[in-house]
């Protein structure tokens, strides 16, 4: 019949508009029905009643663990006094060859007698130009980037708050585990697996496995500086 959908679509505004007044009196003892975090838990999911609008930035919805926004890099947590911990990149260059837009821009570091030092001296990414698609994370060989949740980077001034330096995206891995505690676990054991399986290979060949971690980085990246971008890719997989 003509009008029916239009019938039925007013329907059910008009039975959520009902619903949203009840559903305001249900949480009136309880601290309301908005700006507070049980009542946008329930609003949101199935047993919702009423409109489901939420006041945003008021009120924020959580996002789900792979959610991805613009990346930050992984450090170890600080010790005591200390800012920050040991970086986690190795300043290899995959992130920054694989970014397709490519928004990030590294310096690598140098040790006094003049020789590389596997450790970003600065680190950089437009976030105007980042487009979020994960792939330096992805890329990474040493788990040292990866996505964040965080979204709310808008400002005024964007020519210097949108550059993200080293300091800005330096973030410790307890953070990474805070809001993505599944994918950092299954990583620390993919991790361990293959620290493990390096000890048992060089037990096996006698040779002492307990190699400080700036030599092993260092070990694996002789083959980027040697043959280029799928070899390093390649033996980051499959170490791992
Ligand atoms: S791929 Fe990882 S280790 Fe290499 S430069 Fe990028 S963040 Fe650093
Ligand atoms: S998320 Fe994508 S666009 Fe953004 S820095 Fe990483 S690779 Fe580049």
């Amino acid at each position: 019949m003509y009008g029916l959908g239009i019938v039925k679509g007013m329907a059910i505004t008009f039975r959520n508009f009902v619903e949203s007044y009840l559903d305001d009196i249900f949480w009136m003892g309880k601290g309301g029905r908005y700006y507070n975090d049980a009542a946008l838990q329930v609003r949101q999911s199935l047993k919702g009643e009423g409109v489901v609008t939420v006041f945003y930035p008021e009120e924020k919805l959580s996002v789900p663990e792979r959610f991805r926004f613009v990346p930050f890099l992984v450090t170890d947590d600080p010790a005591p006094g200390q800012k920050w911990g040991h970086d986690w990149c190795t300043s290899c260059g995959i992130c920054a060859k694989v970014c397709p837009p490519q928004c990030i821009w590294i310096k690598r570091g140098t040790q006094p007698n003049g020789r590389p030092k596997p450790e970003p001296e600065e680190f950089f990414i437009d976030i105007d130009i980042c487009m979020n698609c994960g792939l330096c994370a992805e890329f990474c060989p040493f788990d040292a980037i990866k996505m964040d949740h965080d979204y709310e980077l808008a400002s005024y001034d964007r020519t210097t708050a949108h550059i993200h330096d080293k300091e800005r995206l330096s973030k410790p891995i307890s953070y990474w585990r805070e809001i993505a505690p599944k994918k950092a676990e299954a990583e620390a054991a993919a991790r361990d697996f293959a620290e493990n399986s390096k000890k048992k290979k060089k037990s096996k060949d006698g040779e002492d496995g307990d190699e400080p971690r700036l030599e092993e980085t260092t070990v694996r990246q002789l083959p980027y500086r040697c043959d280029g971008l799928i070899t390093l890719t390649w033996s980051g997989a499959s170490s791992a």
